[in-house]
């Protein structure tokens, strides 16, 4: 689960992290409230949960509240990254001087979180990492002893920060590596951290992701989810207790297990295919999950064929196929369905699939080659 930047910010500033101050606003009468009680030029930023807002035109100053008012209007009747703005920041403006990259996430070939800074943050943070890498610092945290200070001493003085910003630096670091574990985040970013024209060190963006598996453990921030903002497949697959993933590729997939999942969409890729989607149905599924997994991966007009590879074991292959059945009849597919059900109750399953019109196969390489076969058919058409 993302946050957006202003709830990002609000974390960071619980842990110490000094941040513009500010508020957010639904409406334009709203942003000039804000921009009076501010007093000063303010900046209209759009809360979207997609990156790059800044060269969306997202971002705006505004000298006047009543051209904050104008602003966040215009702001709030974008898209983003195809995702509709329907609340904007209205901070008070800072002048940077320096933007710094700070971030923390998990390494996950060392087991362990990384933290990592750049002296050359700001919107271009993807373009240095990949033209100048040496330009990105990254030190790897004890899991038990946490951040220590000569670390983040380490890395100001790695990013070239001048001296006298050292001790804010390190006060930042430490706060953002705590709100990044209280919170059981999976990163935790601010891009860009800047000096300020009154030489001081100030988080102007923020950025949470967290771990959507310990999110029972922080019922305050669950409760932040902002609905509204979610790819609506993802919604519904919350909803169901599917793990669903939406990819580029055109063959949607519909497994029991991760692991199984996983293997599906390698052979996909092997014998030359993109999957769609990644989906497990997870163990023992009952018909209603398999329905709304279906209706989900149907759902996506880039899926030229679906695959459903189920293994039974504790889960039924009478009670997928009775799942499969609903939403074929409902949604009444235009594309072709690849069935290999095999395991508990297979028969059943077969016996009551052999009356829907799917391609039933018995094995996963025969069910990935017909699909990747069907799916490129599809598109020449
Ligand atoms: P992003 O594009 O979604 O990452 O949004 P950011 O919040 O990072 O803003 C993008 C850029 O806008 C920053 O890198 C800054 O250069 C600029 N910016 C943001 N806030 C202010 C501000 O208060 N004053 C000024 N002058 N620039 C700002
Ligand atoms: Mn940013």
């Amino acid at each position: 689960m993302k946050l957006h930047e202003y709830q990002s910010k609000a974390l960071f500033a619980e842990h110490g992290v000094p941040i513009p101050r500010g508020a957010v606003a639904s409406s334009a009468s709203e942003a000039i409230v804000v921009a009076q009680d501010l007093g000063i030029r303010v900046v209209v930023k759009a809360q979207v949960l997609v990156g790059g807002r800044g060269k969306a035109g997202g971002v705006r100053l505004a000298d006047t509240p009543k051209e904050a008012g104008e602003l966040a209007a215009r702001i709030l009747a974008m898209k983003i990254k195809n995702l509709p703005v329907r609340k904007v920041l209205v901070d008070e403006a800072v002048e940077p001087i320096t933007e710094i990259y700070l971030g923390v996430t998990n390494d996950r070939s060392a087991n362990r979180p990384v933290l990592i800074a750049s002296a050359e943050g700001g919107v271009d943070i993807e373009d240095v990492a990949h033209t100048d890498p040496e330009k990105i610092v990254r030190i790897s945290i004890h899991p038990l002893l946490g951040l220590q200070e000569f670390q983040a001493r380490y890395l100001a003085s790695a990013i070239e920060l001048p001296r006298d910003y050292w001790r804010d630096f390190i006060r930042i670091s430490r706060g953002l590596f705590e709100a990044y574990v209280d919170s059981d985040a999976t990163l935790a970013e601010i891009n860009p951290l800047v000096i300020t024209k009154n030489d001081r060190l100030m988080a102007l963006d923020g950025k949470v992701v967290l771990d959507d598996n310990a999110l029972f453990l922080h019922p305050d921030l669950a409760e932040m989810r902002d609905i509204d903002e979610e790819v609506p497949a993802e919604r519904d697959a919350r909803k169901y207790g599917l793990s669903y993933v939406k990819l580029q590729g055109t063959i949607g997939c519909m497994v029991n297990g991760a692991g199984l999942a996983m293997a599906s969409m390698d052979v996909i890729k092997l014998m030359g295919g993109e999957p769609a989607n990644f989906l497990d149905i997870g163990g023992g599924a009952s018909a209603e999950k398999v329905t709304a997994g279906l209706r989900i991966i149907l759902t996506d007009p880039n899926v030229k064929v679906v695959l459903i590879n189920v293994f039974g074991g504790i889960t039924l292959a009478d009670e997928v196929a009775r799942g499969i059945l609903p939403a074929i009849a409902d949604e009444k597919p235009k594309v072709p369905l690849v069935v290999r059900l095999v395991g508990t109750n297979e028969e059943e399953g077969q016996r009551l699939l052999a009356k829907a019109k799917m391609i039933t196969v018995s094995t996963l390489e025969e069910a990935a080659q017909l699909s990747v076969d069907l799916a490129k058919k599809g598109n020449v058409e």
